[in-house]
């Protein structure tokens, strides 16, 4: 634990995996740069690897003002004990007031750990993160200039809204595609400062052989068009109309959990609050209720199309455009207009 320190810089922990950073790194530079901003501090990053390449720039240019670099030849590839090492021992070190982590896979194994040795909170899969005044209401202290972590709770029905008094660093994992990619402003400048961490080789006890990695079947945050099938498609055979108007429209296909759940395609093509939070110019929901934690992944889209055969269904109170129906009649004739146009 660090004691709060007001000027402490707004951080993110810049992950990479061979010389590429994930989104949601990025994403994070554009919070970071905003919540520093409003208190008035630097934003800075956490960069480890065995070579800092071109991302010195590219963290940079999205926001970033001190970026601390730590390189070895054993950390091309992540492993928990020295990048828990590195980072703590750089918060010990500069006592940066907030600490980001995206919520990969890396980032949720990373961000408790480190959590745990400084013994400090952490909010984990935050959809949103702000700065106010807040007052404790048991001893009434009012703490200025806190971090909100804000995210959903008890299964989406609630939104909590979790403060950390005096457990420093604030730290928060946010996911991919939640905050806004901010276009990098290639003109900024920073500082980019090495760090020379001790690693003792026993935090190296994992020898890597060989790796295998998975190529991405669905690129759902990059598509710019989703049609998504909910329960109500109703068989595996019906969702062949969702895979057809995407297809028609120029679409990824999507889906709720419950059409997940029921085996009518894969948990890569999840959206919600346990699949992959998106933001397209068009979403289309077939069949789909609109459950608060469907919701969470795909609201925030430019427009909304419902179809629901439920007048009430809660998806309508997110949709631009509704259609009262059944969609495997309304899909076909989606379709044909569609083929007819071209
Ligand atoms: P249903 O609830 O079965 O709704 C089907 C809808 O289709 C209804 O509105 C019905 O009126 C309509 N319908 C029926 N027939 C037709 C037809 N022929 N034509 C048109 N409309 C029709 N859910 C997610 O989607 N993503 C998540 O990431 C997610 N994470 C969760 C995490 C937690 C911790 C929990 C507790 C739940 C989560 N859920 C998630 C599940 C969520 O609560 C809902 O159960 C789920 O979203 C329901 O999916 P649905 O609306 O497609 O299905």
């Amino acid at each position: 634990m660090i004691e709060p320190n007001r000027q402490g810089e707004v951080w993110v922990f810049a992950e990479q995996e061979d010389g590429t950073i994930p989104d949601v790194v990025l994403e994070l530079c554009g919070k970071a740069r905003a919540l520093a901003d409003q208190l008035g501090v630097k934003a800075g990053a956490v960069l480890a690897g065995s070579d800092r390449g071109s991302l010195p720039a590219q963290l940079i240019a999205h926001g970033i003002d001190n970026l601390y670099v730590v390189e070895d030849k054993r950390l091309e590839h992540f492993q928990t004990s020295p990048y828990t090492r590195i980072v703590c021992s750089l918060i010990q070190k500069h006592e940066p007031q907030i600490v980001l982590y995206g919520a990969t896979a890396l980032g949720r194994d990373l961000a408790p750990r480190v959590a745990s040795e400084m013994r400090a909170g952490m909010t984990a899969d935050c959809t949103d993160l702000q700065i106010q005044d807040v007052t404790d209401p048991r001893t009434k202290q009012v703490h200025e200039n806190l971090l909100l972590q804000i995210r959903p709770a008890f299964g989406g029905n609630i939104i909590a809204t979790i403060v950390n008094y005096d457990w420093w660093p604030q730290m928060a994992t946010v996911r991919e595609g939640v905050m806004p990619l901010q276009e990098p402003d290639l003109a900024r400048s920073g500082q980019v400062i090495a760090e020379p961490v001790e690693l003792d080789d026993s935090l190296f006890p994992v020898k890597l052989i060989e790796r295998h990695i998975e190529p991405r079947t669905v690129n759902l945050k990059g598509a710019r068009v989703i049609v998504a099938g909910g329960g109500g498609v109703g068989s595996r055979d019906s969702f062949k109309l969702i895979h057809e108007l995407a297809g028609a429209i120029g679409g990824a296909v999507g889906a709720s959990r419950a059409a997940v759940d029921g085996g009518y395609i894969g948990k890569e093509h999840q959206i919600g609050q346990t699949g992959t939070t998106v933001r397209p110019a068009l979403y289309i929901a077939a069949g789909i209720s609109g459950a608060v934690q469907h919701r969470a992944g795909m609201e925030e889209s430019a427009k909304i199309i419902a179809i629901n055969t439920d007048p009430e269904a809660p998806i309508f109170s997110v949709a631009h455009y509704g259609i009262v129906g059944d969609m495997r009649k309304v899909i076909p004739l989606l379709v044909k207009s569609l083929k007819e146009r071209r």
